[in-house]
């Protein structure tokens, strides 16, 4: 039997979590408890419906969109999110996710870098309520970064390239 996740909700055609218009599904679960949260009854892995990858793709096909894979914080669940990255990429879509972990913290992980390895955008680190900021792109507090995977990972001194608002938004 396929591995089930909960997930809290989705919402289709936003344009907060990313550019351009977006599917974004909220995954259960997170232990960032960063104060100021702006959901904490997103904390608990047991809220939520659950889905399996396979149970997610029409949702996204049927709405034709770039995804984003938000929460709670979906690195929780990194099996998970590296079998529905491939698969929302089959598709021609791009990824961006949303996370509480830092990239270092990330990167070091072999279970975390493995699973964001094909994710297009990762927003990371956790709100910081004395650096929020609602004039902010995409983001909440002033410490998060908005930082482009790939090319992040490519870079040989370890440094991080943030997203590029004007480069193509398909860039998967
Ligand atoms: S990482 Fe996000 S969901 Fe988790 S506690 Fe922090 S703000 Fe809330």
């Amino acid at each position: 039997m396929s591995k089930t996740t909960n997930i809290i909700k989705i919402i289709r055609g936003t344009t907060v979590d990313g550019p351009g218009f977006r599917t974004s599904i909220y995954f259960a679960g997170c232990r960032h408890e960063c104060p100021g949260c702006h959901n904490p009854s997103s904390w608990n892995f047991k809220t939520g419906t659950p889905y399996t990858v396979d149970d997610l793709m029409p949702v996204i096909e049927e709405e034709d969109f770039d995804v984003t894979l938000s929460g709670g914080d979906p690195l929780y669940h990194p099996g998970f999110i590296k079998n529905l990255v491939a698969k929302i990429h089959e598709l021609g879509h791009n990824v961006w996710l949303y996370t509480g972990f830092r990239w270092e913290e990330i990167i070091t992980s072999p279970l975390l870098s493995d699973a964001i390895i094909d994710v297009d955008v990762i927003v990371d680190s956790p709100f910081i309520l004395s650096l929020r900021d609602t004039d902010l792109l995409f983001r909440g507090s002033s410490n998060q970064r908005i930082i482009d995977v790939k090319k992040s990972l490519a870079q040989s001194d370890g440094n991080i390239v943030l997203w590029d608002r004007n480069s193509n938004v398909n860039f998967s």
